[in-house]
């Protein structure tokens, strides 16, 4: 039985949807102003985890994960790049997409956009306002945070501990300082729509209300993100759609740990800063997913490269055993039954190990716990082969895919790393790369990513080392 930390309850939980076998699942997604780092992809990754061990549990899950395409940050980098808004964010939009295919996350569900939902915004906020949950100020819309009984039920504050606790802007025209905007207005130069305020635009934290509740109903099963959204965000989330619907948002809330590099908060102003796609130009995707996964979600994660190599290195090792037993050179025909005493025994070991894995996944998502089960199938195999004889070797075989279905959770062990495609094309292939490497020497950078990302369409992966460029064919 699955079990997950809900941070509304702070208690670790059986997970029971509301609807037996369907998951409404939501996880806030980006802001379209730049490409994602690091921190960013964190619950992306994870949370990308999480939802596909729902299927391997056999759940029907239904995922959301929005694109804020509408911000003042979008409007302000616009500025900066000479662009529209617009253009700026479907730019950016794009990057995020492909930088999400690139780490091998599928796609939601639901990809619902900001300016899709203006009128459901408009209309929502109406509601709150008929319902004395909002109030209007000269073209701008605030939510009444006094209103709402259970507000700071997320973060297990009062509405007096987070006001002195919290860096709020004092706003002569609000009733309290944590009275958030719903509705701003825009000037002439600002993306706007008409509404009964004015011509403005919705603030940050209607949008994920209004995107997972039409996306998904109005109770939902899993809200997820990052555990700095804790406060004001997701306290702001559920504030709105309680009041607007009368009933529970969501039944559990789960928060991913902070990101540091090299033991240190990141930041763009002290330099230590990194875009999820530069780390992809050092790392392929698989060892990128494992350094997320070695740690659980829930903790800090140090991200350094040296964690990355380690993470590496641990990849390579699963792979030099389902390499190994590839190779085998087994009688074709034969059944892949236990027909001897040390067979049979590898075989429960194997039947052990998996619902091993199992029980540690069910512990709220340990993927460091599930990550170790699949290191003790590694172990057991290579010691079956050590010890191997001819007529049971095939068995190993089951280990193989034993290892290929306990990694399709984490997006780990998928690869047929020893395909090769050889001939003409081989040599091809190394043309492309000189090329490549000559492009990277001069610094120009988007023509050299140009042919990555290109080889990548066609299924073929490369990977920069010291010594120069592998390549590997996926399936
Ligand atoms: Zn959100």
């Amino acid at each position: 039985m699955l079990k997950l930390q809900n941070s509304l309850t702070g208690e670790l939980e059986e997970f029971q949807p509301l609807e037996e076998g369907k998951v409404r699942f939501y996880s806030c997604g980006p802001t379209v102003y730049d490409y994602f780092h690091i921190g960013n992809a964190r619950p992306f990754i994870v949370f990308d985890g999480l939802r596909r061990y729902l299927e391997f549990k056999g759940f029907d899950v239904e995922f959301t994960q929005n694109v804020t395409d509408l911000d003042d940050k979008i409007i302000n980098r616009a500025k900066e790049e000479g662009l529209k808004p617009e253009e700026l964010a479907e730019k950016y939009a794009q990057a995020y997409f492909e930088d999400l295919d690139s780490l091998g996350v599928r796609p939601a569900d639901n990809q619902p956009r900001v300016t899709d939902y203006v009128e459901d915004i408009i209309e929502y906020v109406e509601a709150l306002i008929e319902k004395g949950y909002a109030y209007e100020i000269v073209g701008e819309v605030f939510y009444r945070v006094r209103e709402f009984e259970d507000y700071g039920k997320l973060s297990g504050r009062s509405i007096d501990d987070l006001k002195s606790g919290a860096r709020v802007e004092v706003d002569v025209r609000k009733e309290d300082p944590l009275d958030f905007a719903l509705w701003k207005s825009s000037t002439e130069d600002e993306p706007g729509w008409d509404s009964p305020w004015g011509r403005g635009r919705p603030g940050w934290h209607i949008e994920c209300s209004v995107m997972a509740q039409k996306t998904l109903g109005e109770t939902i099963d899993i809200h997820a993100g990052g555990e700095d959204l804790i406060f004001p965000h997701h306290e702001n989330e559920i504030a709105q759609a309680e009041a607007r619907s009368g009933k529970q948002f969501a039944r559990y809330w789960l928060h991913n740990g902070l990101l540091k590099i090299e033991g240190e908060k990141m930041s763009k102003s002290l330099g230590n800063f990194e875009y999820a796609r530069d780390v992809l130009r050092r790392h392929d995707r698989e060892t990128v997913r494992y350094f997320y996964f070695s740690t659980h979600y829930r903790k800090p994660l140090n991200f350094s490269e040296k964690n990355l190599e380690d993470a590496a290195s641990a990849v390579d090792r699963v792979y030099e055993l389902l390499d190994r037993v590839d190779k085998l050179d087994l009688v074709e025909g034969e059944g892949e039954k236990p027909e001897t005493p040390r067979g049979e025994e590898f075989s429960a070991k194997l039947r052990k190990l998996k619902e091993a894995y199992e029980d540690e996944m069910d512990k709220d998502f340990n993927t460091p716990g599930g990550l170790g089960i699949i290191f003790e199938v590694v172990k057991e195999t290579n010691k079956f082969l050590d010890e191997g004889r001819d007529e049971d070797l095939v068995l190993a075989r089951t280990a193989g895919e034993l290892i290929g279905t306990l990694g399709e959770p984490l997006g780990l062990f998928q690869e047929d790393r020893e395909e090769s495609i050889g001939g003409v094309e081989e040599e091809l292939m190394g043309l492309v790369l000189e090329l490549r490497n000559d492009l990277r020497e001069r610094e120009e950078w988007d023509l050299a990513d140009k042919i990555r990302e290109g080889l990548r369409k066609l299924g073929i992966e490369i990977k920069d080392t010291e010594t120069g460029t592998d390549w590997r064919v996926n399936n």
